[in-house]
């Protein structure tokens, strides 16, 4: 079932751990990467239909990957949520400007985090489409973990 696949890009194992177990719970299918590199090879080849994305990662960090994703007509359709550190002062600003479809912050609120995900599942696409730009407007979801 790909429709409920969810690549997560994040090398840091806590928080890959975390956001896994997470959408397990919420009965997605995982797909993961440590690298961007890797991210953008996995969501050509599996065609998920969401991508979390951390901001700073080992080489290419998230912001590049995102634009190279947005300009890939093969998956540039993928909503990219970024997961970023709530420390790291305008990365939000910075998240918008890239391309992203939303964020989340971290520490990751497990409260939110399913709810903010299948926000990206709505059925009806015009609705998928007022919620994105919900996202872009409030561009801020707190995560506390
Ligand atoms: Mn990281």
């Amino acid at each position: 079932m790909a429709d409920e696949m969810v690549l997560v890009i994040e090398d840091n194992e806590l928080n890959m751990k975390l956001a896994k177990s997470l959408l397990q719970i919420g009965k997605y299918r995982v797909l993961d990467a440590r690298d961007a590199e890797t991210g953008i090879e996995k969501a050509r080849e599996h065609q998920p239909k969401l991508i979390l994305m951390d901001i700073q990662l080992p080489g290419m960090d998230g912001l590049s990957a995102t634009r190279i994703i947005k300009e890939d007509p093969t998956i540039k359709h993928i909503p990219v949520v970024a997961l970023t550190s709530y420390a790291m002062q305008g990365d939000d600003q910075k998240a918008i400007g890239a391309g992203f479809d939303g964020y989340l912050t971290k520490p990751i609120d497990t409260r939110v985090f399913l709810k903010t995900i299948s926000q990206f599942f709505v059925k009806d696409q015009s609705e998928t489409q007022t919620q994105k730009r919900k996202m872009r407007h409030k561009a801020r979801v707190l995560i506390v973990d």
